[in-house]
């Protein structure tokens, strides 16, 4: 979403001398004499104790402007337990003693992205992800916008990837059959004091290199957006900024990848790596432990972790949650960019200025909140985060809070530079970091991907002939979506198999010929989480109240398990206890 910097005037930080004396002083003035402060491989470190999770990420923050490589944060809060990461509980040996030339860890958009890149090679690719389905984590919980770049800071890898990310991920979406659409994001002016600073937020928007922006006056946005609110005083539009269904594109991204030659490995958490030398040598997991020529972390909020278990931990991530509401698909019309109304006066560089944005599928965004917090998967919702939304939600006097249908939240791994990592390791040889992966990363993560993939590849030379793999394909595979088909294509396809004509999901018009394509297809979808993320079952207006016995019974029709096996999200998530009597296995 829209994001403000803190300073409106924006000078390119400078790369400082690493200086731990200095650093010490300052974190002992602003965070107490309690916090230890040491120097470690070129990182800084951080021990102690705090009283919240609030004063560990301040410290952590602190930190970061010495110009150290990374910031370990080992400070331990009172009351948040360490947490642990968790194998699935199957443990059948389907990896042991097989060979990669590239072992991806992370089945989010950046390793699905990076994965797809590299299956334009002709090596052996692994995908390794823990949770039953790809997109489970943050790439499913975003507000699908691919920002257009003026928000990061300039100078960071943040602003060069989100351009760079930007401009890839439309016809990469051509290519995947993912639905894109660019309705431009409109900054709204509250004041005339926010309006006199155009020519600031150009210049960073240049110094960017974004492509494009306006200033509109009171009387263009009024004309271009009747809905919105008549106290503005007028806007920056950045027409660059698009939309898309972030786990749509996950999906894809990983199914082009499998039809290219990666093997796409499911319910498989990296559990410890065997170091040989300076180099990882293999990769264990909860199915067994394989071999791999070049390892790329992108665990997403476990990088961190991942990366401890090559003896490479130089930064630590803090997790940043973010809430978003739903608005009923009614709702599209209302307006046709993304909008926001930020307080330039509390503008800050690491919260996001949140907003409407119109998906692609027609619903309107809310949000999203930003708050420290720990708990690298916690995504339950607070009331509190609710409230906040409401601001945005004034902003289109065709919204109210009663329109929401449902609401999310999501995690951001941030490192404590607040920027990304994308690097080969300066301390194992075959160990390719990317990390820190917050917003824009869905935005950014097409570029990554091919920097990412391109280090990979130059380990891999070290060890193997690399070249283009022949017949490398573009696109994903395609099923039929009959809602999209004239009425006369909808009877053909339907003639052709009558499951197409059977609508399971009313509110989104999903039929069961599309519930059982996600079920056979190259990446099956197991759980009603990924019926839902390919098909949208069960994402309308009653939120499954009607469709979700139906997919549960075509779910365990076609996967062969019986009804109460079928699972939400994976093992532990089952929604019915057993059988009653008499019931149908
Ligand atoms: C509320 C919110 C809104 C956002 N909005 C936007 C937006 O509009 N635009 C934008 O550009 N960005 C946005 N972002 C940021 C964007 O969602 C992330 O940058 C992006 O999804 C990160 O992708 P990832 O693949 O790195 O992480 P993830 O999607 O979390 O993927 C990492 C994967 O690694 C797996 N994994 C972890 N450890 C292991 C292990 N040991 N073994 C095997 N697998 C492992 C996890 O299960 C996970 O599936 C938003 C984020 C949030 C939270």
């Amino acid at each position: 979403m829209l994001v403000i910097p803190r300073r409106i005037s924006h000078q390119e930080s400078r790369p400082r001398e690493p200086n731990a004396r200095k650093a010490a002083a300052r974190i002992h003035r602003l965070h107490g004499e309690g916090i230890a402060v040491s120097e470690a491989r070129g990182s800084i470190r951080l021990e102690g104790e705090a009283a919240s999770y609030g004063e560990k990420v301040a410290a952590g923050w602190t930190a970061a402007g010495f110009g150290f490589k990374g910031v370990v944060n080992d400070i331990v809060v009172a009351g948040v337990a360490e947490e642990r990461l968790e194998s699935p509980a199957v443990s059948d040996g389907l990896l042991e003693g097989a060979y990669f030339d590239v072992v991806v860890i992370g089945g989010g958009v950046i390793g699905s992205a990076i994965a797809r890149e590299l299956s334009r090679w002709d090596l052996s690719i692994a995908l390794l992800e823990k949770e039953c389905d790809v997109a489970v984590h943050t790439s499913s919980r975003n507000d699908g916008m691919i920002h257009d770049g003026f928000a990061a800071k300039p100078g960071t890898k943040k602003a060069a990837y989100n351009v760079r990310g930007n401009r890839l991920w439309e016809p990469l979406c051509a290519e995947l059959g993912v639905d894109f659409k660019r309705p431009g994001s409109l900054v709204l002016f509250r004041s005339p004091w926010s309006a006199a600073l155009y020519p600031v937020l150009a210049d960073r928007a240049r110094r960017n290199g974004v492509d494009g922006w306006e200033l509109w006056s009171r009387s263009r946005v009024a004309a271009e957006e009747p809905n919105v609110v008549a106290d503005q005083h007028g806007g920056f539009f950045l027409p660059s900024a698009g939309v898309l269904s972030p786990y749509k594109a996950t999906v894809a991204l990983a199914e082009s990848a499998m039809m290219n030659g990666v093997r796409v490995v499911l319910n498989s958490c990296v559990t410890g790596l065997d170091m040989d030398g300076g180099s990882i040598a293999r990769v264990l997991t909860n199915r067994g432990a394989c071999r791999a020529g070049v390892v790329v972390n992108a665990a997403g909020n476990w990088a961190d972790v991942v990366a401890g278990m090559a003896g490479d931990r130089f930064f630590s991530l803090h997790q940043r949650r973010g809430t978003d509401a739903i608005l009923d698909a009614s709702t599209a019309s209302s307006q046709r960019h993304i909008l926001g109304m930020p307080d330039f006066l509390r503008m800050h560089s690491r919260t996001k200025g949140g907003g409407l944005v119109p998906t692609v599928e027609g619903n309107v965004l809310v949000g999203p909140t930003a708050s420290e917090s720990p708990g690298r998967e916690d995504y339950a919702t607070r009331p509190g985060e609710l409230a906040e939304l409401e601001k945005h939600i004034r902003i289109n006097g065709e919204l109210s809070m009663s329109q929401v249908i449902t609401y999310f939240s999501g995690v951001r791994p941030c490192t404590y530079e607040e920027d990304f990592i994308v690097e080969k390791s300066d301390r194992v040889a075959n160990l390719v970091h990317v990390a820190g992966i917050q917003s824009p990363g869905l935005a950014s993560a097409p570029a990554i991907a091919e920097d990412a993939a391109r280090m990979a590849v130059e380990i891999a030379s070290g060890f193997t002939a690399t070249r283009p793999r022949s017949g490398w394909r573009p696109d994903g595979p395609a099923s039929p979506e009959p809602r999209r088909l004239s009425p006369d294509g909808r009877n053909a396809l339907i003639e052709r198999n009558p499951a197409y004509g059977r609508i399971v999901c009313r509110c989104e018009e999903v039929s069961e010929g599309e519930i059982v394509d996600a079920v056979r297809s190259s990446l099956p979808a197991t759980s009603l989480d990924a019926i839902k993320r390919r098909t949208r079952a069960g994402m309308g207006r009653c939120h499954g109240g009607f469709c979700t016995p139906r997919v549960m019974e075509i779910l365990a029709r076609e996967s062969g398990v019986p009804l109460w096996a079928v699972t939400k999200k994976g093992p532990g998530s089952e929604l019915c206890v057993g059988p009653t009597k008499g019931a149908r296995s």
